[in-house]
């Protein structure tokens, strides 16, 4: 416990620890460790942020996919999914709401949607970019060559949110089919950085087969890449995925690597996740307590946002009224945090 200790603390002057650092603090992790980690990490988000959280608008534009993950509920396999695709105008929509409801910042994520052409996607940027000068566009549409990513960014994109999954190849190679490549994965990270982006990766905790090594190695990616953003939540099977038997990842892991990355970087853009939310009740405000300092509500149409179901009893904050953003609100402002109106760039 003493050893586990000294490594928190070391890891909050250093931001840095060893593989077999890492290995050990995840294997001591316990209650009392975990409590002693929270107190640090929520202290160095307030010593950035304060007491403010930022809103990401999430609008989930498509739920075709190419791809076949095997955790995820939109993989193309899937035949029970009911496909959608939001038109321009229905994802104006969205921002025109999301504008009046005080979002500064609007996540455009999808499936990779061969039906939905990156040109228009690129001018669907454009003129969200025109009408809101204000605010900052994120995309989350998944593996693309370096030239449309460019594409993507010229149109005013701001932020592009990829998560590795997982840095252990072994490790990906048994959530992904063969058609899908670790390597390709890191290199569109790679572009996403060199064009500019302020970019977030990210993994899913206690996904299939995932041993603390494969923390580890994420932790030790993480440290090495230095993103601006990093999205972590746990895994949750869908019943119509080939991890529909695979038990979900835990409340306390995910705390515990919130907490860990918040004192890896203190000015880290850390979402409380969807996912986090939907295996706790408060998960949302344990996971800022933790040290986390974004939370993304969805403003996507009920309808797409039932569809676009990547795990089985995904929460539903829809924003359809303005009462929603009032309940987070008072959540928030129950353990001491508030809405920050603005676009939240990492500085
Ligand atoms: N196609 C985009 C968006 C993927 S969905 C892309 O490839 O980036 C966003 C994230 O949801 C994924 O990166 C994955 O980490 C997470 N996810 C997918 N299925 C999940 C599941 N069953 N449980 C928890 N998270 C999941």
């Amino acid at each position: 416990m003493k050893v586990a200790k000294a490594l928190i603390d070391q890891l909050e002057t250093t931001k840095v620890l060893t593989k077999e650092e890492w290995l050990y603090l995840l294997e001591h992790r316990n209650e009392s460790l975990s409590q002693y980690l929270f107190s640090h990490s929520r202290a160095a988000a307030q010593s950035v942020f304060g007491n403010d959280v930022y809103i990401r608008g999430l609008i989930e534009i498509s739920n075709f996919c190419k791809n076949n993950c095997y955790y995820c509920g939109i993989r193309r396999g899937n035949p029970g999914v009911n496909r959608y695709r939001l038109s321009q105008r229905e994802i104006l929509q969205c921002c025109l709401r999301g504008y009046d409801l005080g979002f500064r910042t609007f996540v455009l994520q999808g499936g990779e949607d061969p039906g939905f052409r990156d040109e228009d996607l690129a001018n669907t940027v454009r003129i969200i970019k025109e009408w809101f000068p204000d605010v900052a566009v994120t995309l989350s549409v998944g593996e693309k060559s370096r030239d449309v990513y460019q594409m993507f960014r010229e149109a005013g994109a701001d932020r592009y949110l990829l998560r590795h999954e997982t840095y252990l190849r072994s490790h990906y190679e048994s959530l992904h089919p063969n058609s899908m490549s670790w390597e390709r994965r890191i290199q569109c990270l790679e572009d996403l950085k060199s064009l500019g982006y302020q970019v977030g990766t990210g993994f899913m905790v206690g996904s299939p087969h995932q041993t603390n090594e494969c923390l580890a190695e994420d932790l030790l990616f993480i440290q090495r890449f230095s993103p601006q953003m990093v999205g972590i939540g746990p895994f949750i099977p869908h019943h119509q995925t080939p991890f529909a038997k695979e038990p979900a990842g835990t409340l306390d892991l995910t705390l515990f690597l919130l907490g860990v990355l918040r004192l890896m970087n203190p000015r880290l853009l850390l979402p409380a996740t969807t996912a986090l939310n939907t295996i706790a009740p408060q998960g949302r405000q344990m996971g800022i307590l933790a040290g986390a300092n974004v939370i993304m509500p969805n403003l996507s149409p009920e309808f797409a946002c039932k569809n676009y179901e990547l795990y089985d009893h995904k929460k539903y904050s829809g924003m359809e009224n303005a009462e929603a953003i009032e309940k987070i609100r008072n959540d928030l402002a129950k353990i001491g945090y508030e809405i920050k109106i603005s676009k939240g760039d990492f500085k």
